[in-house]
């Protein structure tokens, strides 16, 4: 784990609200695994306090990159972020997607900007031999900003609420079509998409490794505050340090508090 002050090389906003930032940092690139996150200092007066959680999207030998949604006071000052400009960095942090050997089929499914840490482990998983299934949706169309530019060994399929692009609903409503074929599944997306998945499919997947990437608030990243704690079967875990990737059958979902 590293804490830097890194340059800002690139920050665009790629659809609207949703921004994509390269920073530059060989060593936590170096280090980084898929599903981890970093934790950057969002400089406005007292929220400088606390930092944010933001998912690895994707790294290259020279550093890191982050898909965002600028949603609050947090993001939105991320999101004026020039090129040249400092970041402080906390990462990589939390414990990350794991991939067994003896998996071929990975299906991936993302709700909304979750979909940033599964590009990463897509692409990983892809470069060491795996088949690779993408299911990701979001409201509309122009949220979905990432499939067009992935590698073409990652297949996939959208979902969007108006229906403006693929099937048309929610997107764990393609889960029992595609279940099957996958020995494993990842999925990343809003606490509500991901309780309903816990709830609606618990008897469907119940044979399957499905692992779920927490979007919590947290205050620390390093597990002291306890402001991220959960209830698992395996007793309180944090989702900073302990996540914020679990096997989904280990959270205690009807005790989450969603927000
Ligand atoms: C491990 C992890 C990885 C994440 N990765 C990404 C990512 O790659 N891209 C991305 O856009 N977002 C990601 N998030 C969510 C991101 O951290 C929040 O959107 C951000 O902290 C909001 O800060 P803010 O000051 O802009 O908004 P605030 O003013 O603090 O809140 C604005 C809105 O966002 C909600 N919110 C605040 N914090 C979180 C949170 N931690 N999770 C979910 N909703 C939150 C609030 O309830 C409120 O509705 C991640 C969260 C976690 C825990």
């Amino acid at each position: 784990m590293h804490q830097i002050i890194a340059p800002i090389i690139t920050n665009n906003e790629v659809r609207p609200g949703i921004y994509h930032m390269r920073i530059e940092s060989a060593g936590m690139a170096a280090s980084a695994r898929p599903g981890q996150y970093v934790m950057i200092t969002c400089d406005r007066g007292l929220e400088r306090l606390l930092r944010r959680p933001i998912s690895i999207h994707r790294t290259w030998e020279g550093g890191l990159e982050f898909l965002y949604a600028a949603v609050g006071n947090g993001t939105q000052w991320l999101s004026q972020r020039k090129a040249g400009e400092n970041l402080d960095v906390l990462g990589p942090l939390g414990k990350g997607f794991v991939i067994n050997s003896s998996s071929k089929n990975l299906l991936l499914v993302a709700g909304g900007i979750g979909i940033a840490p599964l590009v990463y482990l897509a692409e990983k998983a892809v470069e060491s031999g795996k088949n690779v299934t993408l299911l990701a949706g979001a409201r509309t169309t122009n949220q979905l900003c990432i499939l067009p530019m992935l590698p073409e060994r990652i297949k996939y399929k959208a979902a969007t609420e108006d229906g403006s692009t693929g099937y048309k609903g929610m997107v764990t409503a393609l889960l029992p079509e595609f279940k099957d074929l996958a020995d494993q599944i990842f999925i990343c997306g809003p606490l509500p998409m991901l309780k309903a998945v816990a709830l609606n499919y618990a008897e469907q997947l119940r044979d399957k490794s499905v692992q779920v990437s927490l979007e919590v608030r947290m205050g620390c990243g390093l597990g002291f505050c306890y402001a991220c704690t959960i209830k698992t079967r395996q007793g309180l875990k944090q989702v900073c340090k302990d996540g914020p990737v679990f096997e989904m059958s280990d959270v205690s979902w009807s005790d989450f508090g969603m927000k």
